[in-house]
């Protein structure tokens, strides 16, 4: 009867898988079994009803990786309710927006935050407050330690809600996208099978799980196909080559392999057991791809996913893992470029969401009258059916009435000497409406901005070349190492203002 309930598929990997190793911690002091697994899920989902918690409820979870946060996700699937995760940065503040919006009926937050969140619950008439700290400790986990480990699975539709996930929002409100267990059965099966992953595969698991990367497409596929999971509270380089003898897998965004280029100890001895590394959230660069597969041997295959829609497309598992491409749609997505190339990324599938919470209007403004979601990512498909992404619409610069793709002058500007990275912004510019501006971090001494200027005039247009160039230490990245280009438009915002207008 729960067939339509992703967890269903869990339970019988669990079952089947009772006394091998699911989950053990980078220094080895911990090892959970699958039987474990089953265990914890069933006591945490009667733990959660116990809270008055019932199928179709939201739960909204703010805490600290753990493996009990782990047990609490598949809890709340198991039990039909909707997991709303939340990046651990919000303040509290922020996560009153969440909670305003999702209406949840339980909040699980860290015991640092149980006060708060009471008495925003108390606003939003949350029924209970429960929490679990980094150590998965909490009044939650001591509930739970008291509960019966056996728990019947909720019946649920493939088309029911699994999770309310909110998409980061660097522009106007964060919206919750409405992900059903149809969605993520479909996308985790399809990436087992893509990626060949095993329960031979040992996957190194550094990732937050409060985003869609770290939580389902890592989590999901490793239960799927009884993989053990190499458990990292956080990333840390020197911890991922340490633990990396034992591994097979490995998913992260590109600063992970950025940041282990950086450790000298990253050789092809190094990655001996490792079958595959794989990269998504934020653009890889080209260089890093290069640069990591000297070191090692391996062509890191680059992904492409989002929120609402999982994975949409790969680079092959067998075949080119092409530099500065996503690869292909996954077998039963299909996605399109509407109009000329480059363009808005078109995609429809039983990966795709099943719209915004609450925001019918939104959800009918995103998709197409044939129902395709718009993603607003701005890319090229070529005629054998490889993407490459170009960047965001929101990031496409006017200036002077002509498009400038920040992606294409990133690259120039990436290729000068000195020049470490680079992110390229629109902001208001009196004559052009926006003027181009380059923020660049160096790795050498960089020339002045006046040569730097000349070096692009001489590969690019005058309309694409920065009018300004900023050198800063560090790009604003969020947890996911996506640049905050928002942040950067708005730190610039008054760069062509007429001098002597206040500050
Ligand atoms: P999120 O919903 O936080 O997962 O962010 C989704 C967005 O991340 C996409 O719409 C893309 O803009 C970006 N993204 C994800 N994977 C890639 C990738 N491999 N290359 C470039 N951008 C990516």
């Amino acid at each position: 009867m729960s067939a339509g309930n992703f967890y269903s598929r869990f339970a019988q990997v669990f079952a089947a898988n009772a006394e091998r190793t699911a989950i053990t911690s980078a220094d080895g002091a911990l090892r959970l079994s699958f039987g474990d697994l089953a265990h914890a899920a069933a006591r945490y989902a009667n733990a959660l009803a116990a809270l008055g918690v019932e199928a179709g409820d939201r739960v909204t979870v703010q805490v600290e990786k753990s493996p009990e946060s782990v047990f609490l996700y598949l809890a709340v699937m198991k039990l039909g309710a909707v997991y709303q995760p939340l990046n651990t940065a919000y303040t509290a503040a922020e996560v009153a927006y969440f909670v305003e919006d999702a209406a949840p009926k339980l909040i699980v937050c860290d015991p640092s935050r149980q006060q708060e969140m009471r008495a925003l619950g108390d606003q939003h008439k949350v029924f209970a407050v429960a929490n679990l700290d980094h150590r998965g400790e909490g009044s939650l986990a001591t509930l739970a330690a008291t509960m019966d480990g056996r728990h019947d699975t909720a019946a649920r539709d493939a088309d029911d809600l699994a999770g309310l996930l909110y998409t980061s929002g660097t522009t106007g409100r964060s919206k919750g996208a409405m992900i059903t267990h149809g969605n993520l059965a479909s996308n985790a099966e399809t990436l087992v099978a893509l990626w060949r992953i095993t329960s031979g595969d040992r996957l190194l698991h550094a990732l937050p799980v409060f985003h869609v990367h770290g939580l389902y497409v890592a989590l999901n596929t490793a239960f799927l196909a009884a993989s053990e999971i190499v458990w990292f509270s956080k990333f840390d380089a020197a911890a991922m080559l340490e633990a990396m003898p034992r591994a097979t897998l490995m998913m992260g965004v590109p600063t992970f392999y950025t940041r282990l280029l950086g450790e000298d100890r990253l050789t092809r001895e190094a990655c001996r057991t490792m079958r595959l590394f794989i990269s998504g959230s934020a653009p890889l660069l080209a260089e890093t791809h290069q640069a990591f597969a000297a070191r090692t041997g391996h062509a890191i295959l680059e992904r492409y996913g989002m929120t609402e829609t999982g994975i949409i497309t790969s680079n092959p598992y067998d075949g080119e893992r092409l530099p500065g491409s996503v690869g292909f749609a996954l077998p039963g997505v299909a996605v399109r470029i509407n109009g000329s190339q480059p363009g808005v990324i078109e995609v429809k599938g039983p990966n795709v969401f099943k719209g915004y919470w609450r925001m019918p209007e939104k959800t009918r403004e995103d998709f197409t009258e044939d129902g395709y979601f718009i993603t607003g990512d701005v890319g090229v498909i070529d005629e054998t059916g490889r993407v490459s992404i170009v960047g965001r619409a929101r990031d496409l610069i006017i200036s002077g009435g002509f498009n400038v793709f920040p992606k294409e002058i990133e690259e120039v500007l990436d290729a000068l000497p000195g020049v470490g990275e680079s992110a390229v912004i629109g902001v208001p510019h009196p004559d052009f409406g926006e003027g181009v501006v380059a923020v660049v971090t160096a790795r050498a001494p960089l020339a002045p901005e006046a040569e730097i200027v000349a070096a692009l005039s001489r590969k690019l247009a005058r309309f694409k070349v920065p009018k300004r160039i900023f050198e800063v230490a560090e790009l604003p990245r969020n947890a996911m190492g996506k640049v905050q280009k928002a942040a950067l438009r708005r730190r610039y915002a008054d760069c062509f203002k007429p001098a002597g207008r206040g500050g």
